[in-house]
C-alpha cells in the first residue's frame, strides 16, 4: 500500500476517509438480520445457507456490507450449536457457505471441527469458503490450514480480490497451495469507483486470475452500505465495462456482473441486452463490435420430454 498516495487502490479500500460521512445506505443493506435463522446463520435461498463462523477479518474493507458485525468483538461460537442443529435438521440444504468476517481468522483446529461436523451431514453436498485473507494477509495461511482443507475436500474457495496489484507472489503461493489441497478456486470482485471501475484494470485482474487457475465468478455492484456511497459506480457504467470486457476477454475470464437488490430481494445478473428485437422468426442480435445480425429463431419451444419434472 502507498500510504502517501490518496489514489492508491489498496489504501482507498482500507483507510477510512471523510467521504464515509455522506448520507445514504444502511447498516444491513441486504436485510440479513431479518432472514437469519440464528445470529450466525443466514437463509436467503432455497438449497443453501450462509454460516458466519468468524467476526474478525484481516482487512476491514471500508465498503464491507457486514460492518455492523465484523470486528465488533463478539463470539459467533456462542451460536454454533443451534446453527448446527438447524443445518443437520433441514435436509433441503445442499450447500453451506462459510463466511464472516473471514473464516480463516478462526483457529485452524476450530475450522477443522466445523468442517468435520458439516461433513457428517449427508445432505450437505457442497461447502464453500469465502475469504480475503489469502490476498490481504497471505502469510497467515499456514501448512495446518491446507492440511485441513485437503482432509475435507473438495472445497470451493471464493477469493475476494479487487485489483491486479493484489496479485502478489505471496498470494500466488497460496493459490498453488489451495490447488495442491484439492480446492476449486473462484473469485469475486466488487466494482469500486476510482479503484477498479475500468475495463483495462479488470481485464488485467481477471486474465491474471485465469492464468493461475482461478475462475472469475462474480463482479458485484456495491451494496448500499452506510458510508460506502463514494465507492458507487452507476449500473450503466458497469454494463459498459462488461461489454468492453466481453469484446476483449476469453469467456473463462468473464465473471457474472450482478447486483444484490437492496432490502434482501436477492442477487440478480445485470448484463447488456445483445438481443435487440425480433420480427416474426427473425431475431436481431448485436455482436461485440456493434454490428447486428439475424438468427432464424424457428426452433422448438415446447417442454422437453426427459425428466418429466418441468411444469
Ligand atoms: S473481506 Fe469481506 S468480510 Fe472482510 S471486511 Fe472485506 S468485505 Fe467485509
Amino acid at each position: 500500500m502507498e500510504t502517501d498516495n490518496p489514489f492508491c487502490p489498496i489504501r482507498q479500500q482500507a483507510v477510512p476517509s471523510a467521504e464515509e460521512l455522506q448520507d445514504g445506505g444502511s447498516d444491513d443493506p441486504l436485510n440479513e438480520q431479518d432472514i437469519s435463522i440464528t445470529p450466525v446463520l443466514i437463509r436467503r435461498y432455497e438449497g443453501r445457507a450462509v454460516f458466519l463462523i468468524s467476526s474478525e477479518c484481516a482487512m476491514y474493507c471500508r465498503f464491507c456490507n457486514r460492518k455492523r458485525m465484523v470486528g465488533r468483538g463478539w463470539d459467533p461460537g456462542e451460536f454454533f450449536e443451534e446453527s448446527f442443529r438447524y443445518l443437520s435438521g433441514d435436509t433441503t440444504i445442499r450447500e453451506v457457505i462459510l463466511s464472516g468476517g473471514d473464516p480463516f481468522m478462526i483457529p485452524p483446529g476450530l475450522l477443522d471441527k466445523i468442517l468435520s461436523r458439516l461433513r457428517t451431514m449427508q445432505h450437505v453436498k457442497t461447502i464453500r469458503i469465502s475469504t480475503r485473507l489469502p490476498v490481504v494477509d497471505p502469510g497467515r495461511m499456514t501448512r495446518e490450514h491446507f492440511t485441513i482443507l485437503k482432509r475435507h475436500g473438495p472445497l470451493w474457495i471464493v477469493i475476494h480480490i479487487n485489483h491486479p496489484r493484489e496479485i502478489t507472489p505471496e498470494f500466488l503461493e497460496n493459490v498453488r497451495r489451495f490447488r495442491g489441497a484439492g480446492s476449486v478456486m473462484v473469485s469475486q470482485t466488487v466494482l469500486l469507483r476510482n479503484v477498479n471501475d475500468c475495463e483495462n484494470i479488470l481485464l488485467k485482474l481477471f486474465e491474471a486470475l485465469v492464468s493461475e487457475g482461478v475462475k472469475p465468478y462474480y463482479l458485484f455492484q456495491l451494496d448500499e452500505v452506510r458510508g460506502g456511497r463514494h465507492f458507487k459506480v452507476r449500473l450503466e457504467k458497469g454494463i459498459r465495462i462488461m461489454k468492453a470486457l466481453r469484446a476483449k476477454a476469453s469467456g473463462l475470464a468473464m465473471p457474472q456482473y450482478a447486483v444484490d437488490i437492496t432490502g434482501g430481494l436477492g442477487k440478480v445478473p445485470v448484463d447488456y441486452a445483445y438481443l435487440k428485437g425480433r420480427k416474426g422468426k427473425k431475431a436481431y442480435i448485436e455482436n461485440m463490435s456493434g454490428a447486428t445480425g439475424i438468427y432464424t429463431d424457428d426452433g422448438d419451444e415446447s417442454r422437453c420430454k426427459q425428466c418429466g419434472l418441468c411444469k
